[in-house]
Protein backbone atom coordinates (compact mmCIF):
# COMPACT_ATOMS: atom_id res chain seq x y z
CA UNK A 1 0.00 0.00 0.00
CA UNK A 2 1.10 3.43 -0.97
CA UNK A 3 0.54 5.57 1.44
CA UNK A 4 0.90 10.22 1.07
CA UNK A 5 2.12 11.26 4.35
CA UNK A 6 0.47 14.97 5.14
CA UNK A 7 3.06 17.01 7.30
CA UNK A 8 1.56 20.53 7.94
CA UNK A 9 3.75 23.41 9.22
CA UNK A 10 3.11 22.77 12.56
CA UNK A 11 3.71 19.36 12.81
CA UNK A 12 8.19 19.62 12.19
CA UNK A 13 8.90 16.97 14.36
CA UNK A 14 10.57 13.52 13.11
CA UNK A 15 8.45 11.57 15.95
CA UNK A 16 5.31 13.56 14.68
CA UNK A 17 2.63 10.56 14.05
CA UNK A 18 1.86 11.12 10.48
CA UNK A 19 5.44 9.31 9.73
CA UNK A 20 4.84 6.59 11.87
CA UNK A 21 5.60 3.17 9.96
CA UNK A 22 6.89 5.29 6.81
CA UNK A 23 8.18 3.08 4.17
CA UNK A 24 10.41 5.25 2.12
CA UNK A 25 10.41 2.90 -0.83
CA UNK A 26 6.55 3.24 -1.35
CA UNK A 27 5.44 6.05 0.61
CA UNK A 28 5.53 9.97 -0.61
CA UNK A 29 5.69 13.05 2.13
CA UNK A 30 3.30 15.99 1.43
CA UNK A 31 4.14 19.52 2.52
CA UNK A 32 2.33 22.58 1.11
CA UNK A 33 3.03 26.16 1.68
CA UNK A 34 -0.65 27.49 1.10
CA UNK A 35 -1.88 30.64 0.40
CA UNK A 36 -5.03 29.81 2.33
CA UNK A 37 -3.48 28.72 5.70
CA UNK A 38 -1.14 31.63 5.70
CA UNK A 39 -3.32 34.67 4.84
CA UNK A 40 -6.71 33.90 6.18
CA UNK A 41 -5.00 35.74 8.64
CA UNK A 42 -2.54 38.16 8.39
CA UNK A 43 -0.17 36.56 10.16
CA UNK A 44 3.10 38.92 11.33
CA UNK A 45 5.60 38.39 8.15
CA UNK A 46 7.97 36.78 10.71
CA UNK A 47 5.56 34.24 11.75
CA UNK A 48 5.43 33.66 7.89
CA UNK A 49 8.60 33.63 7.19
CA UNK A 50 9.38 31.16 10.66
CA UNK A 51 6.92 28.44 9.69
CA UNK A 52 8.00 28.53 5.88
CA UNK A 53 11.64 28.23 6.06
CA UNK A 54 11.54 25.56 9.10
CA UNK A 55 9.01 23.56 6.71
CA UNK A 56 11.67 23.78 4.03
CA UNK A 57 14.66 22.84 6.29
CA UNK A 58 12.39 20.00 7.61
CA UNK A 59 11.64 18.89 4.43
CA UNK A 60 15.48 18.21 3.32
CA UNK A 61 16.34 16.93 6.74
CA UNK A 62 13.60 14.11 5.53
CA UNK A 63 15.35 14.03 1.72
CA UNK A 64 18.48 13.67 3.17
CA UNK A 65 17.67 10.69 5.06
CA UNK A 66 16.24 9.09 1.62
CA UNK A 67 12.65 9.83 2.18
CA UNK A 68 10.75 10.80 -0.68
CA UNK A 69 9.18 14.35 -0.33
CA UNK A 70 6.44 16.20 -2.84
CA UNK A 71 7.13 20.26 -1.72
CA UNK A 72 4.98 22.87 -2.60
CA UNK A 73 6.09 26.04 -2.58
CA UNK A 74 3.98 28.85 -1.94
CA UNK A 75 4.43 30.32 -5.29
CA UNK A 76 4.26 27.19 -7.29
CA UNK A 77 2.77 27.76 -10.70
CA UNK A 78 -0.52 25.37 -9.96
CA UNK A 79 -0.61 25.57 -6.40
CA UNK A 80 -4.41 26.02 -5.90
CA UNK A 81 -3.59 27.76 -2.34
CA UNK A 82 -5.61 25.19 -0.25
CA UNK A 83 -4.52 22.43 1.42
CA UNK A 84 -7.62 20.32 0.39
CA UNK A 85 -7.18 21.20 -3.26
CA UNK A 86 -3.26 20.56 -2.61
CA UNK A 87 -3.96 17.11 -1.26
CA UNK A 88 -6.31 16.35 -4.27
CA UNK A 89 -3.48 17.10 -6.91
CA UNK A 90 -1.10 15.30 -4.88
CA UNK A 91 -3.22 12.18 -5.41
CA UNK A 92 -3.28 12.32 -8.82
CA UNK A 93 0.48 12.76 -9.02
CA UNK A 94 1.35 9.42 -6.63
CA UNK A 95 -1.57 6.61 -6.95
CA UNK A 96 -1.69 6.59 -3.73
CA UNK A 97 -4.17 4.24 -1.46
CA UNK A 98 -4.44 6.40 2.11
CA UNK A 99 -4.18 9.56 3.29
CA UNK A 100 -2.08 9.46 6.54
CA UNK A 101 -2.48 13.28 8.49
CA UNK A 102 -1.71 14.00 11.99
CA UNK A 103 -4.61 15.99 13.63
CA UNK A 104 -4.07 19.15 12.96
CA UNK A 105 -4.06 22.07 16.00
CA UNK A 106 -7.20 24.01 14.83
CA UNK A 107 -10.79 22.89 14.83
CA UNK A 108 -11.64 24.43 11.54
CA UNK A 109 -8.77 22.83 9.65
CA UNK A 110 -9.76 18.86 11.56
CA UNK A 111 -13.25 19.34 10.09
CA UNK A 112 -12.07 20.12 6.37
CA UNK A 113 -9.98 16.63 7.04
CA UNK A 114 -12.89 14.72 8.39
CA UNK A 115 -14.61 15.55 5.48
CA UNK A 116 -12.02 14.34 2.58
CA UNK A 117 -12.28 10.70 2.83
CA UNK A 118 -15.55 11.93 0.83
CA UNK A 119 -14.32 14.95 -1.31
CA UNK A 120 -11.56 12.83 -2.28
CA UNK A 121 -12.60 9.21 -2.64
CA UNK A 122 -9.95 7.75 -0.75
CA UNK A 123 -9.36 6.49 2.96
CA UNK A 124 -7.77 9.11 5.10
CA UNK A 125 -6.22 7.83 8.66
CA UNK A 126 -6.32 11.13 10.84
CA UNK A 127 -3.73 9.67 13.69
CA UNK A 128 -3.38 12.16 17.21
CA UNK A 129 -1.34 14.33 17.72
CA UNK A 130 1.30 12.55 20.01
CA UNK A 131 3.83 15.23 20.95
CA UNK A 132 1.62 16.35 24.05
CA UNK A 133 2.00 14.82 27.55
CA UNK A 134 -1.49 14.39 28.20
CA UNK A 135 -2.95 12.71 25.69
CA UNK A 136 -7.09 14.10 24.72
CA UNK A 137 -8.68 11.04 26.31
CA UNK A 138 -6.75 11.32 29.10
CA UNK A 139 -7.35 15.01 29.73
CA UNK A 140 -11.46 13.81 28.94
CA UNK A 141 -11.13 11.22 32.11
CA UNK A 142 -9.70 13.80 34.30
CA UNK A 143 -12.44 16.40 33.54
CA UNK A 144 -15.33 14.26 33.26
CA UNK A 145 -17.76 14.85 36.31
CA UNK A 146 -15.99 17.81 37.72
CA UNK A 147 -17.60 21.16 38.37
CA UNK A 148 -14.29 22.96 38.07
CA UNK A 149 -11.86 22.32 35.74
CA UNK A 150 -9.28 24.68 37.33
CA UNK A 151 -5.38 24.15 35.85
CA UNK A 152 -4.27 23.47 39.40
CA UNK A 153 -5.60 20.34 39.85
CA UNK A 154 -4.85 19.12 36.50
CA UNK A 155 -1.62 19.90 36.93
CA UNK A 156 -0.96 17.75 40.06
CA UNK A 157 -2.66 15.08 38.58
CA UNK A 158 0.14 15.43 36.02
CA UNK A 159 3.08 15.90 38.03
CA UNK A 160 2.05 12.88 39.99
CA UNK A 161 1.73 11.03 36.83
CA UNK A 162 5.20 12.01 35.47
CA UNK A 163 7.12 11.87 38.93
CA UNK A 164 8.34 15.28 38.41
CA UNK A 165 9.29 17.24 41.12
CA UNK A 166 7.72 14.63 43.55
CA UNK A 167 9.48 12.91 46.54
CA UNK A 168 7.06 10.34 46.45
CA UNK A 169 3.87 11.40 46.75
CA UNK A 170 4.45 14.49 48.05
CA UNK A 171 5.51 17.82 46.10
CA UNK A 172 9.17 18.42 46.11
CA UNK A 173 10.04 20.92 48.70
CA UNK A 174 6.61 20.60 50.36
CA UNK A 175 5.04 22.82 47.98
CA UNK A 176 2.81 22.33 44.94
CA UNK A 177 3.48 25.65 43.68
CA UNK A 178 6.06 28.23 44.26
CA UNK A 179 3.89 31.61 42.60
CA UNK A 180 4.06 33.20 45.23
CA UNK A 181 7.93 33.27 45.03
CA UNK A 182 7.06 34.23 41.50
CA UNK A 183 6.43 37.98 42.02
CA UNK A 184 9.74 40.00 42.17
CA UNK A 185 9.61 43.90 40.20
CA UNK A 186 13.07 43.58 38.27
CA UNK A 187 15.56 45.67 40.19
CA UNK A 188 16.47 48.87 38.07
CA UNK A 189 20.20 47.87 37.97
CA UNK A 190 19.69 44.16 36.91
CA UNK A 191 20.31 44.35 33.31
CA UNK A 192 19.55 40.78 31.24
CA UNK A 193 22.32 39.03 28.79
CA UNK A 194 21.48 39.75 25.32
CA UNK A 195 19.76 36.80 23.80
CA UNK A 196 21.11 34.43 20.78
CA UNK A 197 19.51 34.79 17.26
CA UNK A 198 20.13 32.74 14.45
CA UNK A 199 21.13 34.84 11.28
CA UNK A 200 19.26 33.74 8.11
CA UNK A 201 20.74 31.21 5.99
CA UNK A 202 20.21 31.12 2.28
CA UNK A 203 17.27 28.85 2.88
CA UNK A 204 15.72 31.54 5.05
CA UNK A 205 17.04 34.95 3.36
CA UNK A 206 15.00 33.20 -0.49
CA UNK A 207 11.75 33.07 1.89
CA UNK A 208 12.06 36.25 3.32
CA UNK A 209 12.43 37.52 -0.26
CA UNK A 210 9.27 35.78 -0.98
CA UNK A 211 7.24 37.48 2.09
CA UNK A 212 8.63 40.61 1.56
CA UNK A 213 7.09 40.27 -2.07
CA UNK A 214 4.06 38.72 -0.86
CA UNK A 215 2.44 39.86 2.34
CA UNK A 216 3.59 43.83 2.27
CA UNK A 217 0.39 44.73 3.87
CA UNK A 218 0.99 42.35 6.84
CA UNK A 219 1.84 43.79 9.84
CA UNK A 220 5.33 43.18 11.74
CA UNK A 221 8.85 43.86 10.99
CA UNK A 222 11.19 41.63 9.00
CA UNK A 223 14.84 43.29 9.88
CA UNK A 224 16.59 41.46 12.15
CA UNK A 225 14.46 38.30 11.91
CA UNK A 226 16.41 36.22 14.17
CA UNK A 227 14.62 32.92 14.88
CA UNK A 228 15.79 29.40 14.74
CA UNK A 229 14.45 27.78 11.72
CA UNK A 230 16.14 24.02 12.37
CA UNK A 231 15.74 21.55 15.39
CA UNK A 232 19.75 21.98 15.60
CA UNK A 233 19.46 25.59 16.32
CA UNK A 234 15.83 25.18 18.64
CA UNK A 235 18.15 22.75 20.94
CA UNK A 236 20.71 25.69 21.36
CA UNK A 237 18.04 28.23 22.40
CA UNK A 238 16.82 25.63 24.67
CA UNK A 239 20.43 25.08 26.06
CA UNK A 240 20.91 28.86 26.14
CA UNK A 241 18.02 29.09 28.32
CA UNK A 242 18.48 26.98 30.53
CA UNK A 243 22.23 27.70 31.40
CA UNK A 244 21.79 31.56 31.29
CA UNK A 245 18.07 32.50 31.92
CA UNK A 246 16.30 29.73 33.60
CA UNK A 247 17.81 30.60 37.07
CA UNK A 248 15.83 34.00 37.20
CA UNK A 249 13.23 32.69 35.75
CA UNK A 250 10.74 32.32 38.85
CA UNK A 251 11.57 35.61 40.55
CA UNK A 252 10.96 38.09 37.38
CA UNK A 253 8.36 35.98 35.50
CA UNK A 254 6.25 38.73 36.15
CA UNK A 255 8.09 41.58 35.92
CA UNK A 256 7.76 44.40 32.22
CA UNK A 257 10.41 46.73 30.98
CA UNK A 258 10.33 48.67 28.24
CA UNK A 259 12.52 47.49 25.73
CA UNK A 260 13.36 44.29 27.88
CA UNK A 261 12.00 42.40 25.26
CA UNK A 262 12.27 38.71 26.93
CA UNK A 263 13.81 39.29 30.32
CA UNK A 264 14.29 35.66 31.78
CA UNK A 265 11.43 34.29 29.76
CA UNK A 266 12.78 30.81 28.02
CA UNK A 267 11.02 32.27 23.99
CA UNK A 268 10.57 28.94 23.26
CA UNK A 269 6.83 28.65 22.55
CA UNK A 270 7.19 29.30 18.42
CA UNK A 271 9.51 25.89 18.66
CA UNK A 272 7.62 23.71 20.73
CA UNK A 273 4.00 24.50 18.78
CA UNK A 274 5.60 23.81 15.11
CA UNK A 275 7.21 20.88 16.46
CA UNK A 276 11.00 21.68 16.54
CA UNK A 277 11.18 21.16 20.36
CA UNK A 278 9.04 18.40 22.37
CA UNK A 279 7.70 19.30 26.02
CA UNK A 280 9.46 16.45 27.56
CA UNK A 281 12.99 17.53 26.36
CA UNK A 282 12.17 21.01 27.49
CA UNK A 283 10.67 20.39 30.73
CA UNK A 284 13.92 17.98 31.53
CA UNK A 285 16.78 20.22 30.76
CA UNK A 286 15.13 22.14 33.41
CA UNK A 287 15.27 19.42 35.63
CA UNK A 288 18.27 18.61 35.25
CA UNK A 289 19.58 21.91 36.09
CA UNK A 290 17.46 21.63 39.27
CA UNK A 291 19.18 18.44 39.81
CA UNK A 292 22.48 19.13 39.24
CA UNK A 293 22.21 22.45 41.16
CA UNK A 294 22.18 24.90 38.28
CA UNK A 295 18.65 26.46 38.85
CA UNK A 296 16.31 26.92 41.87
CA UNK A 297 13.38 25.04 42.75
CA UNK A 298 11.30 27.99 42.44
CA UNK A 299 12.05 28.23 38.90
CA UNK A 300 12.18 25.22 37.64
CA UNK A 301 8.78 24.34 39.05
CA UNK A 302 6.93 27.88 37.92
CA UNK A 303 8.58 26.83 34.43
CA UNK A 304 7.26 23.15 34.44
CA UNK A 305 3.85 24.81 35.60
CA UNK A 306 3.93 26.56 32.24
CA UNK A 307 4.61 23.10 30.12
CA UNK A 308 3.48 20.75 32.07
CA UNK A 309 0.07 22.18 33.57
CA UNK A 310 -0.70 25.34 31.60
CA UNK A 311 0.30 24.25 28.18
CA UNK A 312 -1.44 21.14 28.29
CA UNK A 313 -4.61 22.39 30.38
CA UNK A 314 -5.40 24.80 27.38
CA UNK A 315 -4.90 22.32 24.91
CA UNK A 316 -6.96 19.38 26.45
CA UNK A 317 -9.93 22.27 27.28
CA UNK A 318 -10.06 23.30 23.93
CA UNK A 319 -10.46 19.96 22.16
CA UNK A 320 -12.97 18.96 24.96
CA UNK A 321 -15.13 22.02 24.79
CA UNK A 322 -15.00 23.27 20.91
CA UNK A 323 -16.65 24.53 18.65
CA UNK A 324 -18.95 26.27 20.88
CA UNK A 325 -16.25 27.66 23.03
CA UNK A 326 -15.49 30.31 20.70
CA UNK A 327 -19.06 31.56 20.40
CA UNK A 328 -19.51 32.44 24.05
CA UNK A 329 -19.02 36.09 25.16
CA UNK A 330 -19.59 36.25 29.05
CA UNK A 331 -19.65 39.99 29.47
CA UNK A 332 -21.46 40.51 25.94
CA UNK A 333 -17.99 42.84 24.90
CA UNK A 334 -19.00 44.61 21.66
CA UNK A 335 -16.25 47.10 20.80
CA UNK A 336 -14.26 46.81 17.97
CA UNK A 337 -10.12 46.82 18.22
CA UNK A 338 -8.80 50.00 18.54
CA UNK A 339 -6.25 50.68 15.65
CA UNK A 340 -3.27 51.01 18.23
CA UNK A 341 -3.24 47.34 18.35
CA UNK A 342 -1.43 47.53 14.81
CA UNK A 343 0.09 50.82 15.03
CA UNK A 344 1.01 51.28 18.63
CA UNK A 345 0.28 55.09 18.09
CA UNK A 346 -1.44 55.79 21.84
CA UNK A 347 -0.47 57.33 24.72
CA UNK A 348 -0.40 54.75 26.99
CA UNK A 349 3.03 53.78 27.53
CA UNK A 350 2.40 50.33 28.59
CA UNK A 351 0.19 49.31 25.25
CA UNK A 352 2.64 51.57 23.05
CA UNK A 353 5.56 49.40 24.29
CA UNK A 354 4.04 45.72 24.10
CA UNK A 355 2.78 46.83 20.33
CA UNK A 356 6.12 48.04 19.27
CA UNK A 357 7.73 44.90 20.70
CA UNK A 358 5.58 42.64 19.53
CA UNK A 359 5.69 44.24 15.67
CA UNK A 360 9.85 44.32 16.19
CA UNK A 361 9.52 40.40 17.61
CA UNK A 362 6.24 38.65 16.86
CA UNK A 363 6.72 37.88 20.77
CA UNK A 364 5.91 39.80 23.94
CA UNK A 365 6.00 37.96 27.24
CA UNK A 366 2.49 36.29 28.96
CA UNK A 367 2.59 39.30 31.46
CA UNK A 368 2.29 41.64 28.48
CA UNK A 369 0.11 39.70 26.75
CA UNK A 370 -2.78 38.96 29.57
CA UNK A 371 -2.13 42.26 32.00
CA UNK A 372 -1.25 45.45 29.29
CA UNK A 373 -3.24 44.32 25.74
CA UNK A 374 -5.40 41.54 27.37
CA UNK A 375 -6.31 43.87 30.50
CA UNK A 376 -6.84 47.00 28.10
CA UNK A 377 -9.43 45.09 25.67
CA UNK A 378 -11.10 43.46 29.38
CA UNK A 379 -11.75 46.68 30.93
CA UNK A 380 -13.23 48.16 27.73
CA UNK A 381 -15.46 45.70 26.09
CA UNK A 382 -13.71 44.63 22.92
CA UNK A 383 -15.34 41.46 20.97
CA UNK A 384 -13.61 38.56 22.11
CA UNK A 385 -13.45 37.63 18.22
CA UNK A 386 -11.83 40.33 17.59
CA UNK A 387 -9.15 40.08 20.10
CA UNK A 388 -8.67 36.86 18.82
CA UNK A 389 -7.98 37.42 15.55
CA UNK A 390 -5.22 40.20 16.78
CA UNK A 391 -3.44 37.21 18.88
CA UNK A 392 -3.63 34.85 16.40
CA UNK A 393 -2.23 37.05 13.90
CA UNK A 394 1.00 38.95 15.95
CA UNK A 395 2.78 36.19 17.63
CA UNK A 396 4.74 33.78 16.13
CA UNK A 397 3.44 31.00 18.68
CA UNK A 398 0.05 31.55 17.60
CA UNK A 399 -1.96 28.93 16.82
CA UNK A 400 -5.90 28.56 17.80
CA UNK A 401 -5.22 25.21 20.05
CA UNK A 402 -3.25 27.60 22.54
CA UNK A 403 -3.93 31.16 21.66
CA UNK A 404 -7.71 30.56 21.92
CA UNK A 405 -8.46 29.74 25.59
CA UNK A 406 -5.66 31.99 26.55
CA UNK A 407 -7.61 35.05 24.75
CA UNK A 408 -10.83 33.97 25.26
CA UNK A 409 -10.93 32.07 29.04
CA UNK A 410 -8.04 33.50 30.28
CA UNK A 411 -7.24 37.16 29.14
CA UNK A 412 -11.23 38.56 28.61
CA UNK A 413 -13.30 36.11 30.85
CA UNK A 414 -15.64 35.41 27.93
CA UNK A 415 -16.18 32.03 28.78
CA UNK A 416 -17.74 33.12 32.01
CA UNK A 417 -14.82 31.47 34.36
CA UNK A 418 -14.43 28.28 32.88
CA UNK A 419 -10.51 28.50 32.75
CA UNK A 420 -10.03 31.66 35.57
CA UNK A 421 -11.90 31.77 38.63
CA UNK A 422 -11.96 35.92 38.18
CA UNK A 423 -11.26 38.05 35.34
CA UNK A 424 -7.51 39.43 35.56
CA UNK A 425 -8.87 42.83 35.62
CA UNK A 426 -5.86 45.50 36.87
CA UNK A 427 -5.74 48.89 37.35
CA UNK A 428 -3.01 51.09 37.01
CA UNK A 429 -1.03 50.42 40.54
CA UNK A 430 -0.45 47.03 39.61
CA UNK A 431 1.43 47.75 35.92
CA UNK A 432 3.60 50.08 38.06
CA UNK A 433 3.97 47.68 40.65
CA UNK A 434 5.34 45.22 37.78
CA UNK A 435 7.02 47.84 34.90
CA UNK A 436 9.10 50.94 34.35
CA UNK A 437 6.07 52.18 31.77
CA UNK A 438 4.39 54.72 33.99
CA UNK A 439 7.54 56.57 34.69
CA UNK A 440 7.68 57.87 31.21
CA UNK A 441 4.04 57.64 30.20
CA UNK A 442 1.27 61.02 29.67
CA UNK A 443 -0.63 59.49 32.20
CA UNK A 444 0.17 59.29 36.05
CA UNK A 445 -0.71 55.96 37.59
CA UNK A 446 -0.97 57.60 40.71
CA UNK A 447 -3.87 60.01 39.97
CA UNK A 448 -7.29 58.59 39.58
CA UNK A 449 -9.38 60.97 37.96
CA UNK A 450 -9.42 63.75 35.32
CA UNK A 451 -6.96 64.35 32.43
CA UNK A 452 -3.88 63.18 33.62
CA UNK A 453 -5.34 60.06 35.25
CA UNK A 454 -4.54 56.62 34.00
CA UNK A 455 -7.12 55.16 31.90
CA UNK A 456 -6.53 51.94 33.57
CA UNK A 457 -7.29 53.74 36.90
CA UNK A 458 -10.78 54.77 36.36
CA UNK A 459 -11.66 51.88 33.16
CA UNK A 460 -11.11 49.70 36.41
CA UNK A 461 -13.73 50.59 38.57
CA UNK A 462 -15.86 51.14 35.17
CA UNK A 463 -15.67 48.06 34.63
CA UNK A 464 -16.66 46.57 37.91
CA UNK A 465 -19.55 48.89 37.58
CA UNK A 466 -20.70 47.70 34.62
CA UNK A 467 -20.47 44.14 35.41
CA UNK A 468 -21.68 44.09 38.41
CA UNK A 469 -24.85 41.93 37.62
CA UNK A 470 -22.50 39.39 35.97
CA UNK A 471 -19.55 39.00 38.34
CA UNK A 472 -21.04 40.76 41.99
CA UNK A 473 -21.52 36.70 42.96
CA UNK A 474 -18.33 35.78 42.52
CA UNK A 475 -16.39 35.19 45.86
CA UNK A 476 -12.98 36.23 44.39
CA UNK A 477 -14.80 39.28 43.18
CA UNK A 478 -16.47 40.67 46.91
CA UNK A 479 -13.52 42.82 47.98
CA UNK A 480 -13.11 44.84 44.86
CA UNK A 481 -17.10 45.17 45.12
CA UNK A 482 -16.75 45.82 48.86
CA UNK A 483 -14.57 48.84 48.01
CA UNK A 484 -16.69 49.89 44.75
CA UNK A 485 -19.26 50.17 47.36
CA UNK A 486 -17.38 52.41 49.97
CA UNK A 487 -16.85 54.81 47.42
CA UNK A 488 -18.87 57.77 47.32
CA UNK A 489 -22.08 58.57 44.85
CA UNK A 490 -20.02 61.56 43.15
CA UNK A 491 -16.92 60.01 43.13
CA UNK A 492 -18.49 56.89 41.15
CA UNK A 493 -20.03 59.02 38.86
CA UNK A 494 -16.57 60.92 37.84
CA UNK A 495 -15.72 57.19 37.21
CA UNK A 496 -18.78 56.48 34.90
CA UNK A 497 -17.85 60.33 33.32
CA UNK A 498 -14.31 59.77 32.98
CA UNK A 499 -14.86 56.11 31.27
CA UNK A 500 -17.68 57.70 29.22
CA UNK A 501 -15.68 60.38 27.42
CA UNK A 502 -12.60 57.52 27.32
CA UNK A 503 -14.23 55.50 25.60
CA UNK A 504 -16.10 57.92 23.22
CA UNK A 505 -12.80 59.36 22.35
CA UNK A 506 -11.32 55.33 21.87
CA UNK A 507 -15.02 54.76 19.70
CA UNK A 508 -13.64 58.37 17.80
CA UNK A 509 -10.32 57.00 16.74
CA UNK A 510 -9.03 59.84 18.60
CA UNK A 511 -5.51 59.71 19.90
CA UNK A 512 -5.95 57.91 23.78
C1 LIG B 1 -3.94 36.65 25.64
C2 LIG B 1 -2.89 35.58 25.57
C3 LIG B 1 -2.64 34.93 24.38
C4 LIG B 1 -1.69 33.91 24.32
N1 LIG B 1 -1.49 33.29 23.13
C5 LIG B 1 -0.58 32.27 23.06
C6 LIG B 1 -0.33 31.61 21.81
O1 LIG B 1 -0.94 31.92 20.80
N2 LIG B 1 0.58 30.61 21.80
C7 LIG B 1 1.27 30.25 22.92
O2 LIG B 1 2.10 29.34 22.84
N3 LIG B 1 1.04 30.84 24.09
C8 LIG B 1 0.15 31.85 24.20
N4 LIG B 1 -0.06 32.47 25.40
C9 LIG B 1 0.60 31.94 26.60
C10 LIG B 1 1.96 32.58 26.93
O3 LIG B 1 1.83 33.97 26.99
C11 LIG B 1 3.03 32.20 25.94
O4 LIG B 1 3.10 30.80 25.84
C12 LIG B 1 4.40 32.70 26.38
O5 LIG B 1 4.38 34.09 26.54
C13 LIG B 1 5.43 32.28 25.37
O6 LIG B 1 6.67 32.85 25.68
P1 LIG B 1 7.86 32.00 26.28
O7 LIG B 1 8.14 30.83 25.42
O8 LIG B 1 8.97 32.94 26.53
O9 LIG B 1 7.20 31.50 27.62
P2 LIG B 1 7.79 31.20 29.07
O10 LIG B 1 7.31 32.27 29.96
O11 LIG B 1 9.23 30.96 29.01
O12 LIG B 1 7.03 29.86 29.46
C14 LIG B 1 7.53 28.58 29.08
C15 LIG B 1 6.58 27.85 28.17
O13 LIG B 1 5.39 27.54 28.85
C16 LIG B 1 4.30 27.50 27.94
N5 LIG B 1 3.26 28.41 28.45
C17 LIG B 1 3.41 29.41 29.35
N6 LIG B 1 2.22 29.96 29.63
C18 LIG B 1 1.31 29.31 28.88
C19 LIG B 1 -0.09 29.44 28.73
N7 LIG B 1 -0.80 30.33 29.42
N8 LIG B 1 -0.69 28.62 27.86
C20 LIG B 1 -0.01 27.71 27.16
N9 LIG B 1 1.32 27.55 27.26
C21 LIG B 1 1.97 28.33 28.12
C22 LIG B 1 4.82 27.95 26.59
O14 LIG B 1 4.99 26.84 25.79
C23 LIG B 1 6.15 28.61 26.92
O15 LIG B 1 7.09 28.48 25.90
C24 LIG B 1 -1.00 33.52 25.48
C25 LIG B 1 -1.26 34.18 26.67
C26 LIG B 1 -2.20 35.18 26.73
C27 LIG B 1 -2.47 35.86 28.02
S1 LIG C 1 0.27 55.33 33.64
FE1 LIG C 1 -1.31 53.90 33.03
S2 LIG C 1 -1.34 54.01 30.81
FE2 LIG C 1 0.57 54.92 31.47
S3 LIG C 1 2.07 53.26 31.43
FE3 LIG C 1 1.23 53.34 33.51
S4 LIG C 1 -0.45 51.89 33.48
FE4 LIG C 1 0.03 52.33 31.34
Amino acid sequence: MRNLRLVLGDQLSRAVSALDGLDATRDVVLMVEVHEETTYVRHHRQKIVLILSAMRHFAAMLRAEGIPVDYVRLNAQDNTGSLGGEVRRALSRHAADRVIVTAPGEWRVLAMMQGWKEALGIPVEIREDARFLCTQERFRRWAQGRKSLRMEFFYREMRRETGWLMHGSEPEGGRWNYDSDNRKALPENLRTPPRRRFPPDAVTAAVLDLVRERCGEHFGDLDGFGWAVTREDALAALGEFVDRFLPGFGDYQDAMRDGGDFLFHSVLSPYLNIGLLAPREVCESALDAWREGRAPLAAVEGFVRQILGWREYVRGLYWLLMPEYADSNFLDAQRPLPAFYWTGETRMRCVRATVEATRRNAYAHHIQRLMITGNFALLTGIAPAEVEAWYLAVYADAFEWVELPNTHGMALHADGGLLGSKPYAASGAYIDRMSDYCAGCAYSPKTKLGERACPFNFLYWNFLMDNRERLAANPRMAMPYRTLDRMSGERRDAIRRDSAAFLAALDADRMV
